[in-house]
């Protein structure tokens, strides 16, 4: 299947099928050279978070890296502690700052409290006020996704969860793809747990890719937008590179077969932070 290296979200908008996350990556240095790093290497999304602390390093490398905004895609999450109406967008302006950005890419509630509801009416008031391109909603089950769809005007369009061969999230991607959607992929290569499986072993032979790029390009097939961490200069590059070759549907199925429902994080129904 020949793949675009963009996919086109519910309102139109086009979002790099690869970016860069950036968790764990809290020292200036390490996040300014780990983003500056990735768009050398052709990235155009970055992935961050408020709790991640280095929305400052990512907004430096973005400026110094004279790259035109417009070519960016730039996501980033209201933190638990920060969900509400009025709290959400207070916490989105300092953010705002922090990135030294006059307007988000995309906005995402980080984890489904009770309170995201409200939280997810701030981040639509930001898209009304252009203030982001696409309102979204980070690791939301159907049930979550649900409440929210019961107080929004306008859908999420995005909804970034937990999802790797071990977790391959069959029903909620499906949920999500009938109500337009987009699925992002968090721990895209399931910290490589699956690295030295036969399957993905063999695949990586047969194609002289990496069992991290085979891993990608599964994610690719199954329609997924992929965010995978690294700081080390080839293996970002190297993470990017997967459009060059397609895996076969019977390949892709038993990628997904090696589904375990094994999360390598908390499951959003049950988590306490
Ligand atoms: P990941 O699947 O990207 O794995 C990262 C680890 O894999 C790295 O630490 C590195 O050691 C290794 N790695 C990277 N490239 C490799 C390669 N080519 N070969 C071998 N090993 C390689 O997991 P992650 O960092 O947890 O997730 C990726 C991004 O997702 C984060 O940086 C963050 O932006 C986002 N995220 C979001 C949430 C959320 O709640 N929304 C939670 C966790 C992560």
């Amino acid at each position: 299947m020949t793949i675009s290296t963009t996919i086109t979200l519910a309102n139109g908008v086009e979002m790099p099928r690869i970016g860069y996350g950036v968790f764990r990556m809290k020292e200036h240095e390490v996040a300014f050279n780990g983003v500056t790093e990735a768009l050398k290497a052709g990235y155009r999304a970055i992935d961050t978070a408020a709790i991640y602390d280095n929305e400052e390093a990512v907004g430096d490398a973005i400026k110094a890296s004279g790259i035109d905004r417009s070519e960016l895609f730039i996501t980033t999450k209201v933190w638990n502690s920060d969900q509400g109406f009025d709290n959400t967008l207070r916490a989105f302006e300092t953010s705002l700052k922090k990135l030294q950005l006059d307007y988000i890419d995309l906005y995402l509630t980080h984890w489904p409290k009770p309170t995201l509801a409200d939280t997810y009416k701030a981040i639509e008031r930001l898209y009304e006020e252009k203030l982001i391109r696409v309102p979204g909603v980070s690791n939301h089950h159907q049930h979550h996704l649900e409440e929210v769809f019961a107080v929004a005007n306008v859908k999420p369009m995005v909804n970034q969860i937990e999802c790797h061969p071990s977790l391959s999230q069959d029903a909620l991607r499906a949920f999500c793809h009938e109500h337009q959607i987009a699925v992002t992929a968090w721990a895209p290569l399931g910290t490589g747990i699956v690295f030295t499986h036969p399957v993905i072993r063999n695949l990586a032979e047969k194609y002289s890719k990496t069992p991290a790029q085979i891993v990608l390009r599964w994610h690719l097939e199954i329609g997924n937008i992929a965010i995978p961490k690294s700081v080390t200069p080839a293996r970002i590059a190297e993470n990017l590179h997967v459009y060059d070759f397609a895996l076969a549907a019977d390949e892709v199925a038993a990628i997904s077969a090696l589904n375990t429902f094994h999360r390598t994080s908390a499951d959003p129904d049950n988590f306490d932070f």
